[in-house]
């Protein structure tokens, strides 16, 4: 075979795979490969066509824009075509197009005495969406239209009335009578995060990327669908226009401004090529922290006298390109799943990569969460997979390539012990309890049985044990701490406060003057408060939040220990579920041990600091209507528990009441509730247990609720998620509790607000659909303000 006819076949499939792929990514909204994937075949062929010009054929893909409108919507015919992007990846890229630029207009090049004129440029941030046209007749929006093919789209004039920021009436006065206004509709980031967790919560489909996501709300047949997404519009142009208009591309977007049009704030004017470079390279700084996610940023020649002139290729203007950023999606093979022990057990599935670079960075591990994650990726060992690396967060494997399975991939399974120690590995349970009754589901995490006997947790726990927040053992790094459990050294955290210098200073990097330092240090911690005790221990779903909030409510060790469930749920921001962990904690006998070595004053001698009498806070909240309330008596609610606890002031009088006297307090049907709840042995007793140990910490039923008058958000619960950028979470919080307000860790009914930075998640999630208060940090610096802070 020549080759000529080597490269005409090569083309031949080019031109299928990216007609494919063009349909997926265009009208289905759910391509398979990543987009970095799709350009690498599109250069391919474009680089052949351009060695082989006779080969280029009209339906080329690289001919063309997008892929046919999807016939279930109406079509639009474009009067203005909406065309493609030609694409910058290197600098030199955009060199070359300031230069056709230059030749097009008849320029000459540049000299150091200033000679040419400066071609200018306007600068904006490629979003990554689709793109959508919005008419204007007599400044109403009368009809909203995908690209579709470039010169046919979809009819999606509901679909786009739903977008918050898509105005639906010009502001002002001044524009043309017709005016067709072009730009992109995208999910933000946290959008995006807040969307998938809500499909994943309701068991929906979720979106391996906010294009995607986008794409795929916009182009719903059910407009109402699309009212629910977080959709924006960002506007970048025109299209056909009846009027006059402005003779820059910057003065026409300014003018679409003051008409209510939202444009990029990112919007630059750029003199000349390297100030592109420039604008480039700061956009590229800054773009994990922009709210929203871009695959580059375009230039287009301002003077729209210049791009007249300049004119069009096939699918691309002359006058514009688009420079992308690196891909953060790419494609690579899952050369197996291993899987790894942490702190608490949990035994998490980590997909080991054929290393692939994403965004600039070598990635060779990514995580799958959890197994039920890699039943919903449908993942096998030896698949062709997209990895996903945004921001700081760990590589994701975001979806599988099933075109490319190969006939040996093996399914991905979760060994039956613990690849560490060899313990039995289990699936933990879930139990929620309502009036009453406990129902099991299963979790989505698998746990090695081990706990402390398992080398992996014992390293885990001690490297938490010793860490900054909780014990604060300095000198003591990870791989000492591996060395020592290897060597049998320690085999809990007790062992730490028995260490021998003979024993230290065999260790790898250890001299006489380290492991003084270290003794010293370990000697040195054995004040801790109760609050860093507690975190320290390692106890599961309880970080330094509830910690402190156990530390400061029971203040003391011993009661926390002693703590029943229910009584813990008293505690503010403590669930039962947690209340579980805290109280199984605690009433492992191995852990028992460990806790009762450490504080012996003859093994290690630890002396817990901030302990005295019970929060005057917690005694305020728990009446005896609150405790009924807490029992979940079937049908039974905070209005019932109370009206029991007006009339019978105890529980042993609820006990003892009869019938007459129960049916004077509370309807029929939840007189009988409360006499058959208790008639249960095991829920009477279950009920006095609570009663005595609440009575045991120096409670007693009659107390008040006390507030924290005078503070403008007392009462108030706010929680604080995402990230914030103008102030660290700490001082954040610092200034709600100033202000009177309690800061919580996870939103409820109860929660006054929530203050949402970008990549917030499952919280805003709930809170926008509890129908709370949600405020950005903007809104949230202007509610400080006007407190004075
Ligand atoms: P493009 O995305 O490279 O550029 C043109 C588009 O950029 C415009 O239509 C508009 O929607 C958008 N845009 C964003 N900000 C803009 C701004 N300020 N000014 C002007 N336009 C702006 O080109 P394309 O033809 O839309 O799509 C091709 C791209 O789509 C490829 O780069 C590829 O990565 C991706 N793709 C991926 C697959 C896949 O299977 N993964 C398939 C087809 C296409």
């Amino acid at each position: 075979m020549t080759d000529a006819s080597i490269a005409a076949s090569r083309i031949l499939q080019l031109r299928a795979e990216l007609d494919e792929h063009n349909y997926r990514y265009h009208v289905l909204d759910e391509p398979s490969v990543p987009d970095a994937e799709y350009d690498r075949l599109f250069h391919e062929l474009k680089a052949l066509e351009t060695l082989y010009p006779a080969l280029v054929t009209a339906d080329s893909p690289t001919q063309r824009v997008g892929s046919l409108a999807l016939s279930a919507f109406g079509e639009i015919k474009h009067e203005v075509p909406m065309l493609s992007l030609g694409n910058a990846f290197e600098e030199t890229d955009l060199l070359d197009f300031e230069r056709r630029v230059r030749e097009g207009l008849d320029l000459p090049a540049g000299d150091l005495f200033g000679g040419a004129a400066v071609v200018e440029y306007s600068c904006e941030p490629k979003l990554d969406g689709l793109a959508v046209s919005l008419l204007y007749r007599d400044g109403l929006l009368v009809r909203g239209a995908t690209r579709g093919d470039g010169s046919t789209g979809e009819d999606i004039s509901v679909n786009v009335r739903t977008i918050r920021n898509v105005p639906l009436k010009l502001q002002g006065e001044g524009w043309p009578v017709v005016l067709e206004v072009r730009g992109e509709v995208f999910m933000s980031k946290s959008g995006f995060a807040a969307l998938n967790a809500r499909q994943l919560e309701q068991g929906g489909k979720t979106f391996a990327n906010p294009r995607n996501a986008a794409a795929g709300s916009l182009r719903q047949l059910d407009s109402k669908i699309t009212a629910s997404r977080p959709l924006e519009f960002c506007c970048y142009g025109i299209g056909q226009v009846q009027g006059e208009l402005p003779s820059t591309h910057i003065g026409i977007l300014e003018a679409l401004k003051q008409w209510g049009m939202p444009i990029s704030r990112e919007l630059k004017l750029a003199n000349g090529a390297d100030e592109c470079l420039a604008y480039y390279r700061d956009i590229g700084e800054r773009r994990e922290s922009l709210v929203y996610e871009i695959d580059g940023v375009v230039f287009k020649v301002n003077s729209l006298a210049y791009q007249r002139e300049l004119g069009f290729r096939a699918r691309e203007p002359r006058w514009a390109i688009a420079h992308k950023f690196p891909a953060l999606e790419e494609l690579t093979e899952l050369l197996d799943v291993e899987f790894q022990v942490g702190r608490t057990g949990a035994v998490t599935p980590v997909a080991r990569l054929k290393p692939v670079k994403v965004a600039g960075v070598t990635v060779s591990n990514a995580t799958l969460h959890n197994m039920d994650e890699v039943v919903r990726l449908g993942v096998m060992i030896g698949d062709t997979v997209t990895i996903r690396r945004a921001g700081d967060v760990i590589p994701q494997v975001v979806q599988v390539v099933l075109e490319r399975r190969p006939v040996d991939a093996r399914p991905v399974q979760i060994p039956e012990s613990c690849p560490v120690c060899g313990s039995h590995v289990e699936r933990t349970q879930l139990v929620k309890r309502s009036k009453g009754k406990e129902t099991f589901s299963e979790g989505s995490v698998y746990r090695c049985v081990g706990r402390l006997t398992c080398a992996a947790q014992l390293k885990q726990a001690i490297i938490h044990f010793v860490s900054r927040r909780a014990m604060d053992i300095e000198g003591l790094g990870d791989k000492t701490i591996e060395q020592l459990v290897d060597e049998g050294l320690i085999t809990s955290p007790a062992d730490l406060y028995r260490l021998k210098f003979e024993q230290i200073i065999n260790l790898e990097g250890f001299a006489e003057v380290s492991c003084n330092k270290l003794l010293q240090a370990i000697a040195d911690s054995k004040q801790p408060s109760l609050a860093r005790f507690i975190y320290a221990l390692g106890i599961p779903d309880v970080g330094e939040e509830t910690a402190k909030v156990l530390a400061r409510v029971l203040a003391s060790l011993e009661r926390v220990q002693q703590a029943l469930p229910e009584v813990l749920t008293y505690l503010p921001d403590i669930g039962l579920e947690v209340a579980h962990e805290i109280h199984s904690f605690f009433a492992d006998s191995h852990n028992r041990q460990v806790i009762a070595a450490l504080l012996s004053r003859d093994e290690c001698g630890l002396q817990l600091q901030e302990q005295g009498e019970l929060s005057a806070e917690f005694s305020a909240s728990v009446t005896l209507a609150a405790m009924l309330d807490k029992l979940n008596i079937p049908s039974v609610g905070p209005g019932g528990a109370q009206k029991l606890a007006d009339k019978f002031a105890n529980l042993e009088a609820i006990l003892a009441a009869d019938w007459l006297d129960m049916r004077q307090t509370l309807p029929e049907k939840q007189a009988k509730a409360v006499r058959e709840f208790f008639d249960n042995v095991a829920n009477a007793e279950r009920a006095r247990a609570i009663e005595a140990q609440l009575q045991a910490f120096g409670m007693h039923w009659h107390s008040e609720k006390k507030v924290i008058a005078g503070l403008p958000l007392a009462g108030q619960t706010w929680v604080l998620t995402g990230s914030l950028e103008m102030m660290s979470r700490d001082v954040a919080k610092e200034k709600l509790e100033n202000l009177g307000a309690k800061v919580a860790g996870s939103v409820s009914a109860k929660t006054s607000c929530v203050v949402a930075g970008p990549g917030a998640g499952s919280k805003l999630a709930k809170a926008s659909e509890l129908g709370l208060r949600v405020m950005d940090e903007a809104q949230f610096l202007d509610a400080l303000a006007d407190f004075g802070l």
